[in-house]
């Protein structure tokens, strides 16, 4: 790829990288339930330290992988009280932060929620403005949709809800060059 990034990378080297994110949450009763930062329902929810967005901790774990660090347990372990019932969205954007911090950004993401219910598709719009705010990205670059697996498996009888995401993060320019750039475009 030729671009502002290509400065900062070695030759042979696409300064692309992807990432791969799996996260699965079993239905509880007594707890809201949250996809993608919204809201959907104040029972039947999903079980978890944190608000238990699968959807969210999916999309961080594959920016995370892209960008080579370790997972989102690593950095939010469940045994932190801090995170009992954090909104998952905003340890999202932490990770955006993070991986801004380590030289790459966030090209675009796109995940499936794979569950019986409920549908992904009134709520898609919702889901993917919270997301691309989080991650700081334009909406476009957040692809989305809901899946059934007919069915079949866990998901198939409705105990719990998965979630899968690719991300593909490019090396952004070392901070020095981003300064020349900036000043000789003065
Ligand atoms: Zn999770």
């Amino acid at each position: 790829m030729v671009g502002s990034g290509a400065q900062a990378v070695s030759d042979g080297d696409s300064g692309l990288r992807v990432g791969l994110g799996f996260d699965a949450h079993r239905f509880v009763s007594a707890r809201p339930l949250v996809l993608g930062g919204v809201r959907i329902r104040e029972r039947d929810g999903l079980q978890g330290h944190s608000d238990a967005d699968v959807l969210v901790h999916a999309i961080m774990d594959a920016l995370l992988g892209a960008a080579g660090l370790e997972d989102i347990g690593h950095f939010f372990p469940d045994t932190d009280p801090a995170l009992a019932g954090a909104g998952s969205v905003g340890l999202l954007a932490t990770v955006a932060d993070l991986i801004r911090q380590k030289g790459w950004r966030p090209v675009n993401v796109d995940a499936v929620v794979i569950c019986e219910e409920p549908r992904v598709a009134p709520y898609r719009q919702a889901m993917r403005e919270r997301l691309a705010a989080a991650m700081g990205v334009e909406i476009e670059r957040v692809g989305l949709r809901g899946t059934t697996t007919e069915g079949m498996g866990f998901t198939g009888r409705g105990e719990g809800i998965a979630a899968q995401a690719v991300a593909l993060v490019e090396r952004v320019p070392a901070p020095a060059t981003l300064l020349q750039t900036l000043a000789g475009a003065d």
